[in-house]
């Protein structure tokens, strides 16, 4: 009998998130829509919504009349409802807001960064950066901060560990000093990653199992999201896509090989082509596109760039197999035409050719989807099961992190582990309500 217990009590945590995911989405979903995009009966829809109604976190939005009857009532976030901090962390600068759990903004902040910095004035300027967005969010509670940065990052110990030309700071534990001087769970996350990770939450990839989101920087990089799930390697590493070899004979690049593709294609080595054999100059790379939509010369040379770039698209295609390739970053700066021809080429280039088309799309959050998957790193962590958050659920019995204070680390919550896909819920569902009948 005890272990019917848990398991109704499992299923019940998942089917909350997951409609608390939906109403995040910033969709404003009535009830039978909720239960026709997970799959569960509207009863527990019904049950679901009216806790969150009664925990202050969700609210009817104003009714849209549309003919005659009364509309579905659509259910949003209310004013109350807690806030989430980002931070991007750049070489240069670093980026941050506080925005809601459906990615409003409600404040912002930016600090530069620059020589003479040490691991002590990055930690004390990103503390004071997170404390003036925890104390312009509204007056709601912000349940936690992720930051995105360059790699090579320590994903368990939340560590910066030896980003390349940047200041010579070298193994700072970001995650765990800001997480003790704020009393606020922190998670450090790559950009790419976390890039990845918000498309599949707001962006143009919701509804999609397999898609890698690709960003334009001073390198190149890869976020993956594989069968539903971001992908990390071994060591957080998997997605290196600017070290990939186009041409073993090609120029020295900084990881010691030849010819990687952010050899060809990063930010500054396009910017250096143009200048170096054009004699072009561009304050950035928007206006290096644009330049190339209309001039011959300009456009041929960008796309013998964007050809090296389709061959790595190609290579990870046929090693990932996904349904859209998202660009991002710079790379969001990038023409539609410029778009269609890496896709025209990605496309003819795939072993699967043929089977279904790969999309390649802009990111929807233009160049700043490291800054939004920064700001949705916490809630991500709630719906992956690794940061319980029992407020959100007035009636939730204790959560494993109930007992630790505040700012401690946060202990994954072993019954979220694996967020189970609505299909399979449904016959979890249909179990817990026979169990409820008798
Ligand atoms: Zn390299």
């Amino acid at each position: 009998m005890r272990t019917a217990g848990i398991n109704l009590e499992h299923t019940k945590k998942i089917n909350r998130l997951l409609i608390l995911r939906l109403l995040c989405s910033g969709n404003g979903f009535s009830r039978a829509e909720l239960a026709r995009r997970t799959g569960l009966a509207k009863m527990t829809v019904s049950n679901i919504t009216s806790e969150l109604i009664a925990a202050g976190l969700i609210e009817p939005l104003a009714a849209e009349r549309q003919g005659a009857g009364r509309p579905p009532v659509r259910l949003g976030l209310t004013r109350r409802s807690p806030a989430e901090v980002g931070l991007f962390l750049r070489r240069d600068s670093c980026t941050g807001i506080c925005a809601t759990m459906d990615m409003e903004i409600l404040s912002q902040v930016e600090f530069s960064l620059g020589p003479g910095e040490t691991a002590n004035t990055l930690l004390d300027k990103t503390e004071s950066a997170i404390r003036y967005l925890v104390q312009h969010c509204e007056d709601r509670e912000v349940f936690g901060v992720g930051i995105a940065a360059m790699g090579p990052l320590d994903y368990t110990r939340g560590e910066l560990m030896t980003p390349p030309n940047f200041y010579n700071i070298r193994h700072v534990a970001m995650a765990e000093t800001l997480r003790e001087r704020l009393g606020i769970p922190v998670f450090l996350a790559n950009d790419m990653d976390v890039s990845a990770s918000v498309e599949k939450l707001y962006g143009k990839c919701v509804d999609l199992r397999n898609f890698v989101y690709v960003g334009l920087t001073n390198g190149v990089g890869a976020g993956l999201l594989l069968n539903n799930s971001l992908f990390l390697g071994n060591h957080g590493f998997a997605g290196e896509l600017g070290h990939m070899t186009i041409d073993s004979d090609g120029p020295l690049c900084t990881c010691g090989n030849r010819g990687c593709l952010e050899t060809y294609v990063s930010v500054p080595r396009i910017m250096q082509r143009f200048r170096r054999e054009l004699g072009r100059e561009f304050e950035d790379f928007g206006g290096l596109c644009g330049f190339c939509e209309k001039d011959p010369a300009g456009a041929a040379l960008l796309d013998t760039l964007l050809e090296k770039l389709s061959t790595a698209l190609i290579n990870l295609c046929n090693l990932t197999d996904p349904e859209a390739i998202v660009i991002g970053h710079s790379g969001a700066l990038l023409t539609d035409s410029q778009l269609e021809s890496i896709e025209r080429r990605v496309n003819q280039g795939i072993l699967a050719k043929g089977l279904s088309k790969i999309q390649v799309m802009h990111s929807a959050f233009g160049t700043q989807a490291s800054l939004y998957g920064a700001a949705a790193l916490p809630l991500k962590q709630i719906f992956d099961g690794n940061l319980c958050y029992e407020r959100f659920f007035e009636k939730t019995p204790s959560c494993p992190s109930k007992r630790k204070r505040r700012g401690q680390d946060p202990e994954p919550d072993p019954d979220l582990q694996d967020l189970a896909e609505p299909d399979e819920l449904e016959e979890q569902e249909a179990q817990q309500e026979e169990q409820e009948a008798i």
